[in-house]
């Protein structure tokens, strides 16, 4: 098991990464595919099954299906640019990826929201399928956004991961493995990871894409505070960001603040990029788009409010918490559709936590347990975005679980690293509670808040 850090930390856009990155990741790779193939198309259709249908239209999960068939990528794209191609295919009925014909396609009868069972691998399930002159399908591929905005085949699903582990020199696969090799070698968790990442990648490349990182992470912060106004999707949700942010900094330097507001600085950071994230804009999958804020903030809180931070300690705290990130995905998931928001904010207030006591100069005994501490408090926690949008509860949720992140770190310093329930463990209570949740609470919006607010 080898995750890259670049697979954990995906630039992209909101509002979801399993719902809004991934499609668009999948029909880029059914783009590929074609291209491949030596059949001739006229034609391109799909269908969005399980959790995809249930919240796709909160999570603009057609539009970005779209949009990837018309060869927009995450990485690359552009607002402007997309919002002129989804009136020109609305109105044509046509769609023209690059490298191939133009093709018929109309969004209101070719891409179909299917509300039946769950197709048979993961809750985020979708077809796509190319036809011929005559309409016949001659090329399907079954597609699961699997959280975090990574995509996998049916093939790929059921094959599981065949990366070869030799590629790297620290290939830890649980928490006690990670442990027993930092004890053996004398490393940090930083410096392993950064070993694996440079058995495949060269060190340019692993520091400014490090960088590049932050970079965006603290960009969208930025937008976030400085931003009014009503978030899409219908819910009428006023951004609060910049106003809590104004707020703070007039009461900077004055004797008005009372201690805990500190809480409200990490809260801040964290909804700034939610509400970023619910627009529509740039994002870090942080594991996920959804728990997109809890590491922002984290990070921006040690480099603003903690006397003698460094900025040197950047890239320790995002390998470190990238490190954790990928322990969660393999053992249980970072999906809030497959295994609730225990998964998304839980795994990425773990992440935080971790991050920040490497940052501190934490032992990974205690970096374990600041993981630890913080992913615990999660466990149970369920999905229920009100009208399928990453807004209520996902904004303010983000502040919170960095108030916990940081939290866990500090009393994981104030102890030696001992502590009674293994990361690992708690990983794995995670993944059996995700299995025993009803899927009413997975990202279907059809339990919990999504059904008890009132006039939603
Ligand atoms: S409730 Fe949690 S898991 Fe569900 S969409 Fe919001 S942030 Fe993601």
């Amino acid at each position: 098991m080898f995750l890259s850090v670049f697979e954990m930390f995906k630039i992209g856009i909101g509002p979801s990464s399993s719902h809004t990155m991934g499609p668009m990741v999948a029909a880029a790779r059914f783009l590929d595919l074609m291209r491949a193939s030596p059949f001739t198309f006229a034609g391109v259709r799909g269908s969005l099954h399980g959790s995809l249908a249930f919240t796709g239209v909160g999570h603009a999960t057609d539009r970005a299906t779209i949009l990837g068939l018309a060869g927009f990528k995450p990485d690359t794209y552009d607002h402007d640019a997309a919002e002129t191609m989804l009136e020109t295919i609305r109105s044509t009925h046509k769609i023209t990826p690059p490298d191939l014909p133009t093709l018929d396609f109309n969004p209101k009868a070719d891409l179909k929201f299917d509300y039946g069972p769950n197709l048979p691998g993961h809750a985020n399930g979708m077809i796509l399928m190319a036809t011929d002159a005559q309409g016949d399908v001659v090329l399907k591929e079954t597609y699961y956004s699997v959280g975090g905005g990574f995509v996998l085949t049916e093939h790929e699903l059921q094959a599981g991961d065949q990366k070869t582990e030799d590629a790297v020199p620290y290939p830890f696969k649980t928490a006690q493995e990670m442990l027993s090799m930092a004890e053996r070698s004398g490393k940090s968790i930083a410096a392993m990871k950064r070993s694996n990442e440079l058995a495949l990648l060269e060190y340019d490349k692993l520091s400014s894409g490090l960088s590049r990182i932050w970079q965006v992470m603290s960009d969208c912060i930025e937008r976030g505070l400085s931003r009014d106004g009503v978030l899409p999707g219908g819910l009428n949700v006023k951004r609060r960001a910049k106003g809590i942010y104004d707020a703070l900094q007039a009461e900077r330097g004055t004797n008005q603040s009372a201690p805990h507001t500190i809480n409200d600085w990490m809260s801040v950071y964290a909804m700034a990029v939610n509400e970023e994230n619910a627009a529509g804009g740039q994002v870090v999958t942080a594991p996920t788009n959804g728990a997109s804020g809890v590491l922002p903030a984290v990070l921006r809180y040690y480099l603003d409010h903690v006397p003698g931070a460094s900025a040197s300690q950047i890239d320790d705290f995002l390998l470190t918490a990238a490190a954790i990130g990928g322990l969660i995905k393999e053992n249980a998931s970072i999906s809030g559709a497959e295994a609730g928001c225990q998964a998304e904010v839980g795994g990425a207030s773990a992440m935080a936590a971790a991050g920040l006591c490497a940052a501190l100069g934490g032992t990974p005994a205690q970096i374990e347990n600041a993981a630890e501490i913080a992913l615990e408090h999660h466990l149970g926690m369920t999905c229920d975005p009100v009208k399928g949008l990453v807004q209520v509860p996902c904004i303010e949720r983000n502040g919170l679980g960095a108030v916990k992140s940081v939290a866990a770190a500090s009393l994981a310093l104030r102890g030696d690293g001992t502590h009674l329930v293994p990361l690992d463990a708690c990983i794995e209570t995670l993944r059996q509670t995700g299995a025993d949740m009803s899927h009413k609470y997975k990202e279907t919006s059809l339990g919990g808040l999504a059904v008890n607010v009132p006039n939603c």
